[in-house]
C-alpha cells in the first residue's frame, strides 16, 4: 500500500531497509503478526510550522519549519536539524527514518527524529541567522526537551546556529537545560570531540572494515565529497591514518590536489571564512579547480567518501568508480548513494560502509554529550575519542555478525539494517501496540 507518493527520498530509504529485512521477517513471524513494519514507517508525530523572521533590510520573510518525531521505542527522539533550501517533509522523513536504525546501532538509549527548514543560510549575516534561529526555536521549544526530543546540527546547522537556538530555548523556558540540544559550544555544555565525531567515526569504521579484509588506509588514494563538518574531519583522520586525500568539493565544484589536500587551508576557507572551495587554488600551488560537483567521482581513487548530501553517487558515477578500481565506499553523508548504485557496488564486491553505521559516530558522541550534561561534568578529548572509537568498532562487529547470521556475509548494508532493526522491533513489541 503506497502512501505519501511525493516523499521520494523517504520511499527510497524505506525500500533499502525493507529489502534487507526479508530474511528477518521469515525467521521472526512475530514481527509480521505485530505489524512492526507498518508501525515503523509511520512517524509517531510530524510537526510543521511557520517561521517568520526579519532580514537586514527590514523585510519580513517566511520559511517552513519541520520536526519529525519518528520513533521513541528505545529513548528520546534524537537527530539533527537541517537548514537548506531543498528541505521538505520527504527529506526530513527519510532522515528521521534512517536515524532510528543508526541510533539503535550506537548501543545508546536514543530514539529517532529529524528536523529543519527550507531556510538558506548562505550569504546571510550573523544577525539574520540569529533572527531566523530565534524564530525557529520559539515554535520548536514547545515540542522538545532533554527527556523528550534532543535536536543537533546537520547541513547548514553548526555551533553558531545551535548557540542561537540554545539561547532562545533558555530564554523561553527560564531553565538552564543543556541536555536539550547537542553540538553546543564548549563554554556552555558542549562536548570535546563532538565537532570531529562524524568524520572521525567514519574513518574508524572504515579502518575496522579494511582491517577485517586484510587491508588498511596507508597510501590509499582517497576522494571526499563535501567540505563541511563531516567531510573535513573525515579527510583529516584519513590523512592521519596514511591515506592520500586528493580531492574535495562543495556544491559548485571540486578541487584536485595531487600533493594531498591541506586540511588547515580547507578549514580556514570553509569553516572560518565561510567562502567557496574555488578559493583553495589561490592558496595552494598546483591545485586545480573544476566546475560541477559530480565530476569529482571521475577521479581515479581507492577509497570514495561521499560526505556531502543524499544521492551524490548514482549508477553512472558508481560504474565509473568501479571501472577506476575503487576498493571501498564510506558513506559519511546520509543516503549518498542511490539504491541502484549501492546494489552495483555490492554486486561488484566493493566494500561498502553504509551511512547508518558508518556516520553514527556523530549522534553517538551527541549522546555522550547528553551523558556529560546529566552528570554535570566534562570528559577530555581523548576520553570521548576513545569511547567513539570503541563504539564504531562495535557497530562494525554488529553489522558484520548480523550480515553473516542472515546469509549476506560481507554485505554491511544489509547487516547494519538488520542489527539496527532488531533492537527497535523488540522494544516496540515489549511496549505493546502504541
Ligand atoms: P555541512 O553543511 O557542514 O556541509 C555540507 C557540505 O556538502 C558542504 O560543503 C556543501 O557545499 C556540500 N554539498 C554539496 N552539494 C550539496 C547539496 N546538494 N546539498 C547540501 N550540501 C551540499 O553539513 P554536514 O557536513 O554536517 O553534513 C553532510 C552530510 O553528513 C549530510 O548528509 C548529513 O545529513 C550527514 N551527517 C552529518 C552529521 C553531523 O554530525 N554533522 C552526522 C551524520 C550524518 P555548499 O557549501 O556548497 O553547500
Amino acid at each position: 500500500k503506497i502512501r505519501n507518493n511525493g516523499d521520494k527520498e523517504f520511499h527510497q530509504a524505506v525500500e533499502e531497509v525493507l529489502y534487507s529485512l526479508e530474511p528477518v521477517l521469515v525467521k521472526h513471524p512475530e514481527y509480521i503478526e505485530q505489524s512492526i513494519i507498518e508501525r515503523l514507517v509511520e512517524p509517531e508525530r510530524q510537526i510543521i510550522f511557520r517561521v517568520p523572521w526579519i532580514d537586514d533590510k527590514g523585510n519580513v520573510n517566511v520559511n517552513r519549519g519541520f520536526r519529525v518525531q519518528f520513533n521513541s521505542a528505545i529513548g528520546p527522539y534524537k537527530g539533527g536539524l537541517r537548514f537548506h533550501p531543498s528541505v521538505n517533509i520527504g527529506i526530513i522523513k527519510f532522515l528521521g527514518f534512517e536515524q532510528i536504525f543508526k541510533n539503535s546501532l550506537t548501543g545508546l538509549p536514543i530514539g529517532g527524529g529529524k528536523g529543519g527548514s527550507d531556510f538558506d543560510p548562505k550569504g546571510k549575516s550573523d544577525r539574520e541567522i540569529m533572527n531566523f534561529c530565534q524564530s525557529f526555536m520559539t515554535e520548536l521549544s514547545k515540542h522538545i526537551g532533554m527527556d523528550i526530543d534532543v535536536p543537533a546540527g546537520d547541513i547548514g546547522v553548526g555551533s553558531r546556529e545551535i548557540g542561537y537556538m540554545f539561547g532562545q530555548y533558555k530564554r523561553i523556558k527560564n531553565a538552564n537545560e543543556p541536555g536539550v540540544l547537542t553540538g553546543k559550544g564548549l563554554t556552555y555544555g558542549g562536548s570535546l570531540a563532538r565537532t570531529e565525531a562524524t568524520g572521525f567515526g567514519l574513518i574508524y569504521f572504515i579502518n575496522e572494515m579494511l582491517a577485517y579484509h586484510g587491508m588498511d588506509l596507508k597510501g590509499k588514494r582517497t576522494i571526499v565529497s563535501g567540505a563541511g563538518n563531516v567531510a573535513i574531519y573525515a579527510a583529516q583522520k584519513a590523512k592521519e591514518l596514511g591515506a592520500n586525500v586528493v580531492a574535495m568539493c562543495d556544491s559548485n565544484g571540486y578541487v584536485l590536489d595531487e600533493d594531498g589536500i591541506d586540511i588547515d587551508i580547507m578549514t580556514q576557507i570553509k569553516v572560518v571564512e565561510r567562502k567557496r572551495i574555488v578559493e583553495y587554488v589561490n592558496r595552494k600551488q598546483n591545485a586545480k579547480y573544476f566546475e560541477g560537483q559530480k565530476g569529482i567521482w571521475t577521479i581515479k581513487c581507492d577509497i570514495a567518501l561521499p560526505c556531502a548530501t543524499q544521492n551524490d553517487i548514482d549508477i553512472e558515477q558508481a560504474k565509473i568508480l568501479v571501472e577506476n578500481g575503487v576498493i571501498a565506499i564510506g558513506e559519511g553523508a546520509n543516503m549518498p548513494c542511490t539504491n541502484e548504485a549501492l546494489n552495483y557496488f555490492i554486486e561488484n564486491k566493493i566494500l561498502v560502509a553504509p551511512a547508518k553505521a558508518a556516520n553514527a559516530g556523530g549522534v553517538a558522541t551527541s549522546a555522550l554529550e547528553m551523558s556529560q550534561n546529566s552528570m554535570r561534568l566534562s570528559w577530555t578529548f581523548e576520553e570521548v575519542d576513545e569511547k567513539l572509537n570503541k563504539i564504531m568498532k562495535n557497530i562494525f562487529n554488529m553489522s558484520k555478525e548480523a550480515a553473516k547470521e542472515y546469509g549476506h556475509e560481507g554485505n554491511y548494508v544489509v547487516g547494519a539494517n538488520i542489527a539496527g532493526f532488531l533492537k527497535v522491533a523488540d522494544a516496540m513489541i515489549s511496549q505493546g501496540i502504541i
